[in-house]
């Protein structure tokens, strides 16, 4: 069989643990046999981020702003326990954070929809996927704890010396505060990222905030996606036939749950990081779901959600069997070559990724699974397969 031709490389970033290992056997044994592999590796492996002082990571995000597409394997963020266990120069920050930072993306996270791994929520039959703003409010807050009766302001001093201020609270006794701030710069990226994403992916859009209660900062984010919307993505969503909607968070949240699915649901900050610990619980597992930052610009980076499974990688290293699923990290390489595959116009590329995921799942709805999701399904007598014999099996499909 001749092999797949690629036209333009991927950004290959390569990472720790018991993922890079699965990287390995993913590349050996379910693409380089198909495809004549156009790859830019960068080595994003603790020790050479530690050897590169970081530069690696840096190089990394880059190159996807040249190649537009990267796809990357997870990466430990060091802790004061990996100081030691890597002898570190330097606590080096999250590859994940400071990509972000280059790329200025939103993170799109969705499960991997599979018959016989159900989920909680009974009417849920499409992925949700979750857009979480990555950028400001509580995160980038800061706050005082009010040791007793006083005045609280909020003051804003304009570079000309200017003064305006808002009283937030008169304390008659001890208490807290907060202050948080947000970028119209940053919305608007959010909002754009959101927009590009549910036309690219041909879904519906809902974003949801407290605007009835916070009528400034809450209502400038449903301000700033109205404006963008109108102006520059109106036309395209009645085109594709999909529908920007805007509501209530309450009503979001409940009307979610009511749901079959099937679209995508964007989240301020804080709403975020709790809803799709909800949503990813709820449909089953954090090893069956992907994870795509997407740039405002169209820069597209895949990932698995999950992290580099630290307990499996050391019973590997003592010998031991291991079965780690490896599904979403797959799913991050189809989902890097499909796109590859679309800004080059390489339809067999496309078609190799739609083959590649069948066969994935196809392999899982047969009852040959890892022990996470034979623990989960409602498949009875699954075979339980280790890390490598679950590759071999989706290959043998394939
Ligand atoms: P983790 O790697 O996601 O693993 C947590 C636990 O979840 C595992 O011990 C395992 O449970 C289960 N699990 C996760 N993925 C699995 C898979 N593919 N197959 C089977 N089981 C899976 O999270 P962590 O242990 O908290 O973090 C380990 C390292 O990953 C840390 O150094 C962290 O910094 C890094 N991390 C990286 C990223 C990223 O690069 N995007 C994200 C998160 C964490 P059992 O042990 O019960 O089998
Ligand atoms: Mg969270």
């Amino acid at each position: 069989m001749e092999k797949i031709k690629m036209t333009t490389p991927l950004v290959e970033m390569d990472g720790d643990e018991m993922t890079r290992i699965l990287w390995k056997m993913i590349k050996e044994e379910l693409l380089e046999p198909y495809i004549d592999l156009k790859t830019e590796y960068y080595d994003l492996g603790l020790e050479h981020r530690n050897e590169t002082n970081d530069q690696v990571t840096v190089d990394s995000a880059l190159a996807t702003k040249k190649y537009k597409v990267a796809v990357k394997c997870a990466t430990i963020t060091p802790n004061a326990a990996r100081m030691d266990e890597y002898d570190l120069k330097e606590m080096w920050k999250s590859p994940n954070g400071t990509i972000r930072a280059i790329l200025d993306g939103t993170v799109f996270r969705a499960p991997i929809v599979v018959k016989g791994i159900e989920p909680c929520v009974k009417n849920w039959k499409k992925p949700i996927t979750i857009a979480r703003h990555a950028y400001g409010d509580v995160y980038k807050g800061s706050e005082m704890k009010i040791p007793g009766a006083g005045k609280v302001e909020l003051v804003y001093t304009a570079e000309d010396g200017t003064q305006t201020s808002e009283l937030v609270h008169e304390f008659d006794g001890p208490g807290i505060v907060q202050g948080m701030h947000n970028l119209d710069k940053s919305i608007e990226s959010f909002a754009r990222s959101c927009f590009s994403y549910a036309l690219d992916t041909k879904q519906d859009l809902w974003f949801a905030t407290k605007d009835t209660i916070s009528k400034k900062y809450d209502h400038t984010f449903k301000d700033i996606f109205q404006e963008i919307y109108d102006a520059e993505f109106d036309a395209k969503f009645k085109e594709a036939g999909i529908e920007y909607f805007y509501t209530l968070i309450d009503d979001a949240v409940a009307r979610v749950m009511k749901s079959q699915g099937g679209y995508i649901w964007a989240c301020k900050n804080y709403d975020g990081d709790v809803m799709s610990d909800m949503i990813s619980s709820a449909f089953g597992s954090l090893a069956m779901m992907t994870s795509v930052l997407v740039s405002p610009e169209g820069y597209y980076e895949y990932e698995a959600a999950h992290g580099t499974v630290q307990r499996h990688y050391y019973k590997h290293l003592k010998g031991e069997e291991t079965s780690t699923n490896s599904v979403a990290t797959i799913f991050a390489w189809t989902g890097a070559l499909r796109k590859r595959g679309e800004l080059d116009g390489n339809k067999e590329l496309m078609e190799f990724a739609d083959r590649l995921e069948k066969a994935t799942i196809g392999t899982i709805e047969a009852g040959e699974m890892t022990k996470d999701l034979a623990l989960i399904t409602t498949i009875e007598n699954p075979t339980v397969l280790n890390s490598e014999d679950f590759i071999k099996a989706i290959a043998s499909r394939l």
